[in-house]
């Protein structure tokens, strides 16, 4: 999940990637190894130097730093520490490039994929 500035970025009223997929990463990207990283207590192990954001790792995915409601307002609540699966999933279209990941999350909560107007078009 991507979110910039403005108020009105698609993904704070939507947090669809947070509760479809699940979020794994090198455990070197968690606390203690890094400090600054993912809180330990959020994350369970998948597998040996594997990490999961706690949560995620399950039939129904849905991440525990996520806060409020899918497709209605969200926030990550550890967004300046959040892992690099975070950080690579680009919302779609919002540096012109279609995000397959982006569009199946949103169709998993009848969520219209956004398209190149959305970055153009207040929403
Ligand atoms: S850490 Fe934050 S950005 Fe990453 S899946 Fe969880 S809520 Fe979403
Ligand atoms: S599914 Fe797409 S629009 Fe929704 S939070 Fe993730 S990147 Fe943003």
């Amino acid at each position: 999940m991507t979110q910039r500035s403005a108020i009105a970025h698609p993904c704070l009223s939507c947090g669809a990637c947070c509760a479809a997929f699940r979020v794994a990463f090198h455990w070197s990207e968690s606390a203690p190894a890094d400090p600054g990283g993912v809180p330990e207590a959020l994350t369970a192990p998948v597998r040996p130097h594997v990490l999961a954001m706690r949560g995620t790792d399950a039939r129904d995915p849905h991440c525990i730093a996520l806060e409020g409601v899918v497709g209605q307002a969200v926030h990550c609540r550890i967004y300046a520490a959040r892992p690099s699966p975070c950080r690579e999933l680009q919302a779609s279209y919002e540096d012109g490039t279609h995000s397959a990941q982006c569009d199946r999350a949103r169709a998993r909560y009848g969520l219209a994929p956004l398209t190149p107007a959305t970055w153009t078009q207040p929403m």
